[in-house]
């Protein structure tokens, strides 16, 4: 599936909303396009003093509630079609959850594991120069996604500070803590998402022990694992881009963690001890696509868009799918997981502790203050809990699923705000 599907995925989601709702059709037609679209070709000096050109995207979807958010991701296949879809989705996702942001997301085209710390550096300045006009922490603001971290976040804070001429971290989240950043943001995205699957497990599952599995073990996917952990389930397989590892004991998620910051890949888990060790004493590899057809009750996709379409929908064994991922699941494959009866807790309500904390973190910068990890984590479950309550009992008033709920509670408030900026 290519990236024009995947827009062409989440923009059958958003006319669908438009459709049952019947409000005005300036909203719709306006939310069709992305406000503004920047497309920058810049130079960057990497080692043996080669210059390379890198092209990079940052897309402003919308700002009806408020300055744009949304992350930037570094991968050889970012594209333009990809990153809009991206920004389309931040406009719901920040509208269900009530935050005063528009939707707005960025991308460079690059294989970051091709290049040295330093040059990633270079890179990422130079991609902040090139984009600077466009950005500003009460116009458009970023964050972590695929491939980027606190410490890109970090310089694109101060490479944006210096060409201003003044101290401005808010123009990024999802910074160093002792880098005007906030304690839990790191974990936000994965800790969020368990929060939301605990919730509604009582409700869709009653069993006490769910199989759970993970489809990408990174930054969501690991903090999601811990979270539950924590909390007393099993996590059952989890995969990277290149494998999975399956153990019936559960999966001892730290040593996992730490096998793949050594930069190892579970396709590689085939000999020593801690492949036994991550198994609880014993351990299966399998691909990417056995983990999503195996045979577990809750799959958890937090990996990329596009992973369940209409070509393996049929093979989901799991009674309950959470979309970490922006995405993962295409608007055909939606249509036949409902009708085998499989609940899907969607990306838009499931993934947003990132934006929830990010949120925070830049109240906190607006006003040179510092909150505290139990203040942050005690703020993040009281939100995440009320935006599902609100999700699940309009899905049960109106009886549609939780997608659609969640749409929909999403557009009454972008309406409620864009009827005054039209
Ligand atoms: P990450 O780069 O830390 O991790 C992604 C993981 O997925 C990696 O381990 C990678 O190897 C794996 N992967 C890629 N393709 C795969 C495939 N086909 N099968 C199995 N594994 C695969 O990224 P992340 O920050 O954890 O983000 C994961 C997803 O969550 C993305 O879709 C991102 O947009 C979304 N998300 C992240 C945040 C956040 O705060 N990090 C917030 C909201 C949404």
């Amino acid at each position: 599936m290519t990236s024009n599907e995947f827009l062409s995925s989440v923009m059958s989601f958003q006319e669908e909303a438009f459709d049952r709702k019947g409000f005005d059709e300036h909203i719709r037609n306006i939310l069709r396009e992305p406000k503004k679209v920047v497309e920058v070709s810049f130079p960057v000096r990497l080692r043996n003093n080669e210059i390379r050109v890198f092209k990079g995207f940052r897309v402003l979807h919308s700002n009806f509630l408020g300055p744009g958010k949304g992350g930037i991701r570094y991968a050889p296949y970012v594209n333009l079609q990809e990153i809009i879809a991206l920004a389309m989705l931040m406009t719901w996702k920040n509208a269900l959850h009530r935050l005063p942001y528009g939707g707005a997301k960025g991308g460079v085209i690059v294989n970051p594991r091709s290049l040295e710390e330093w040059e990633i550096e270079n890179l990422t300045r130079a991609f902040t120069r090139a984009i600077s006009e466009h950005i500003g922490s009460n116009k458009d603001i970023s964050a972590p996604d695929i491939n980027t971290d606190e410490k890109i976040m970090a310089w694109i804070a101060d490479e944006y500070s210096n060409i201003k001429g003044t101290f401005d971290p808010a123009v990024v989240t999802g910074k160093p803590v002792n880098f005007y950043g906030i304690e839990g943001r790191k974990e936000s995205t994965g800790y969020g998402a368990g929060m939301v699957l605990e919730y509604f497990l009582k409700k869709y599952l009653k069993k006490s022990k769910p199989r759970i599995a993970v489809q990408g073990f990174g930054n969501a996917g690991y903090y999601f694992s811990k979270y539950l952990v924590s909390k007393g389930y099993d996590i059952y397989a989890i995969s990277d881009s290149t494998a999975g590892i399956k153990s019936e004991n559960g999966i001892d998620i730290e040593h996992a963690k730490k096998y793949k910051d050594e930069r190892r890949y579970f396709k590689d888990c085939s000999r020593g001890d801690l492949c036994y060790i991550i198994g609880n004493g014993e351990y299966q590899i399998i691909d990417n696509e056995e983990l999503i057809k195996m045979d577990a009750d809750v799959l958890v996709l937090a990996a990329t868009e596009n992973q369940i379409t209409k070509n393996n929908a049929d093979e989901v064994k799991a009674k309950l799918i959470v979309e970490i991922a922006n995405g993962p699941v295409t608007y055909e494959a939606d249509k036949i997981l409902k009708e085998k009866g499989v609940v899907i807790l969607p990306d838009l309500l499931v993934n947003g502790g990132g934006v929830v904390v990010s949120y925070f973190e830049w109240l906190q910068n607006r006003e040179w203050k510092r909150w505290g990890r139990e203040k942050v984590m005690k703020k993040l479950y009281e939100h995440m809990i009320n935006t599902s309550k609100q999700v699940y009992e309009y899905s049960l008033k109106h009886n549609m699923d939780l997608r659609t709920a969640s749409y929909d509670l999403s557009l009454n408030y972008l309406w409620d705000v864009a009827k005054y900026r039209i």
